[in-house]
């Protein structure tokens, strides 16, 4: 008796032992739910030599289709069904070796918010806020520096990391909804544990985690809901193209063709163009699609399926978790394009009201038409991405008010642009700026002339899309992307305490951004719910003599903007008989910024480098 006690018990020591130093380090997605469209799931499994274990679960309605192995056998890929009917709860899933279980895991199956399928994204009633999380508000000193993150803080460092957080842009909702934004894009917040650079968000160490110096995933959540219950949709940014090599995947990869993988270092060539090139190589391609985009950056190998499941699963999470209603995808023309519409596809298919925006930084509108979905494309390319970041309208307006008008100079640049919009499926879709976290704030590329500013911003609010600004532009932050791209990414003076001047607050903010943030204020709540500007039919005329004149008309109503883009000369509407095939419609209107009213269009005033916004009935 004593003996059998004795061995029952080294034999309980040695299961607990074995089990207590198994280290299962991750399974991923971190959990999932019952009631998606799709009934699919696959589990990546990472441990010690997990591969040789037998894995079983026991759940009804949940069952193991298969188990991929692969390479490493520190991976294991478990497909598993869920049955519709299935009940939210949690499965245990065991791994055995010779029959003794080394560890299990409790996995959860959630039931879904109500509605979260019919989760509706953005259109051209919005506009969208960008802000990098880093440089916009301390809400959080503490989280500064985290242990196990390998750069720590440092504000002197234009590339370093300030200390931004999810608590600062909380702190902030009430400033951005009182300021007319409808929806915020964040760079990216997923961990970037990276030691250089890991600021700006775009080399993700782990796809499943909030970086702890912007907060956690609760945080991520409770930010979504508030911003949401404020009525501030989220877009939340993401990466397809590479993985930090911080990522455990990249460290300890599970097999060859998880990454592009070279004897050197083999770079992209950023050639996006090639993409749609009915005529270009596979060598150049192979070179676009699977050199890397930087050194730190593990290009994945998208053609894998296995690389394929994980990143649509990691998406839909974040969507299913988080409760966003938008996702920007980060150089969308560098991976596989056919992965890139079955991960749209996959997207939309759970949520068909959803917006996916891919940053397709091509700067000509016959390339950038091709990855919109429903496109007219030759090789019948369907994207199944609702938008496009416009970066054709990034280079009109790059130089349209900085010059006086020509055959194709100034205001004809706008003109022309908006005349090759029968290439889109949908152009008021798309997602146009003035400037973003990449490029040269737009207050320096107008050589800081407020009226010019001004004027951008009226044409960027009434055009045709959806408007996207960037953090600080509000009060003038300036900077040369030549310079670096800190310079672009500056800290919002008044985002962390102590800060000379708090530029969130009217007081702390000088002259000439008042008088920029009023005017830009006063126009975005005008277009808020303003349902003739964001889905009006457009007609606009060449412009002469410097002045541009356009409408939008819906349901009897009408807006109608006339931008000046002389340098010196003040203007008169005058002579408005090319305007009656829609101006004689209406008997009046209203100055939509100075309230001003008007019955003779023809003496509408339109000063030097200004822009006029008027309401007609
Ligand atoms: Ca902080």
């Amino acid at each position: 008796m004593k003996k059998y006690i004795y061995l029952s018990l080294l034999l309980f020591l040695s299961q607990f032992s074995v089990a207590q130093t198994f280290d299962l380090q991750r399974v991923e997605p971190l959990s999932w739910w019952v009631g998606m469209k799709n009934p699919n799931l696959q589990l990546l499994v990472y441990g010690k030599n997990i591969a040789d274990s037998k894995v079983e679960l026991n759940y009804e309605g949940v069952k193991i289709e298969s188990v991929t192995k692969v390479e490493n056998p520190n991976y294991l890929f478990l497909n598993l069904v869920i049955a519709p009917e299935t009940k939210a709860g949690t499965f245990k899933i065991t791994f055995t070796k010779s029959k003794k279980e080394i560890v299990s895991y409790d996995y959860v199956l959630q039931a879904r918010e109500a509605n979260s399928a019919l989760r509706k994204g953005f259109d051209a009633s919005d506009v969208v806020y960008l802000i990098m999380p880093d440089r916009f508000a301390n809400g959080n000193p503490n989280n500064d520096n985290m242990p196990g993150m390998l750069e720590k803080a440092n504000r002197e460092d234009p590339n370093g990391r300030h200390g931004g957080d999810l608590q600062g842009i909380i702190e902030k909702l009430d400033y951005l909804a009182d300021l007319g934004v409808t929806s915020l894009w964040l760079n990216p917040v997923q961990e970037n544990n990276m030691a250089k650079y890991s600021y700006h968000g775009y080399a993700i160490s782990d796809m499943y985690k909030i970086d702890s110096r912007f907060g956690d995933n609760n945080l991520y959540k409770e930010f979504v809901k508030k911003a949401q219950s404020k009525g501030l949709s989220v877009v939340m940014d993401l990466v397809f193209n590479h993985l930090a090599t911080e990522h455990f995947t990249l460290k300890d990869r599970p097999m060859r063709n998880w990454v592009h993988e070279y004897p050197d270092f083999k770079r992209t060539s950023y050639r996006g163009s090639l993409i749609a090139d009915p005529y270009s190589s596979q060598a150049d391609k192979s070179t676009m699609l699977g050199g890397w985009f930087d050194y730190t950056m593990g290009d994945l190998d998208q053609r894998n399926p296995l690389v394929a499941n994980y990143l649509i699963q990691a998406s839909i999470w974040w969507v299913e978790f988080s409760g966003i209603n938008a996702i920007r995808m980060d150089t969308q023309v560098y991976p596989y394009k056919e992965f890139m519409s079955d991960w749209a596809k996959a997207v939309r298919n759970e949520y068909p009201n959803f917006s996916l925006v891919g940053e397709v930084w091509i700067e000509q509108a016959s390339h950038l038409s091709y990855f919109q979905s429903d496109a007219n494309n030759l090789d019948g390319y369907q994207s199944n991405l609702t938008s496009l970041t416009d970066f054709a309208m990034k280079i009109a307006v790059q130089y349209a008010f900085n010059e006086e008008d020509s055959w194709n100079g100034g205001l004809l640049r706008l003109f022309n642009l908006l005349g090759e919009d029968f290439l889109y499926s949908k152009p008021n879709d798309l997602l146009i700026f003035l400037d973003n976290h990449d490029i040269s704030r737009y207050y320096s590329v107008i050589g800081q002339d407020i009226r010019k500013m001004k004027m951008a911003t009226a044409f960027l609010l009434t055009t045709r899309g959806v408007p996207q600004l960037y953090y600080g532009g509000e009060v003038l932050s300036f900077g040369n992307e030549h310079e670096g791209h800190g310079f672009i990414r500056k800290d919002f003076e008044g985002g962390w305490a102590g800060d000379a001047n708090n530029t969130f607050a009217k007081t702390g903010r000088n002259d000439l951004q008042n008088e920029y943030f009023d005017y830009l204020k006063t126009l975005l709540n005008w277009r808020k719910g303003n349902k003739v500007v964001a889905y009006g039919k457009l007609t606009h005329f060449l412009p002469e003599n410097n002045l541009y004149v356009y409408f939008k008309e819906l349901d009897g109503k009408a807006v109608m903007v006339i931008l000046n883009n002389h340098d010196k000369e003040d203007k008169k509407l005058g002579n408005v008989q090319r305007y009656m095939e829609v101006l004689g419609k209406y008997k009046k209107g209203k100055n939509v910024v100075t309230g001003e009213k008007i019955s003779n269009f023809t003496e509408i005033k339109i000063p030097a480098k200004s822009a006029v916004v008027f309401e007609l009935e």
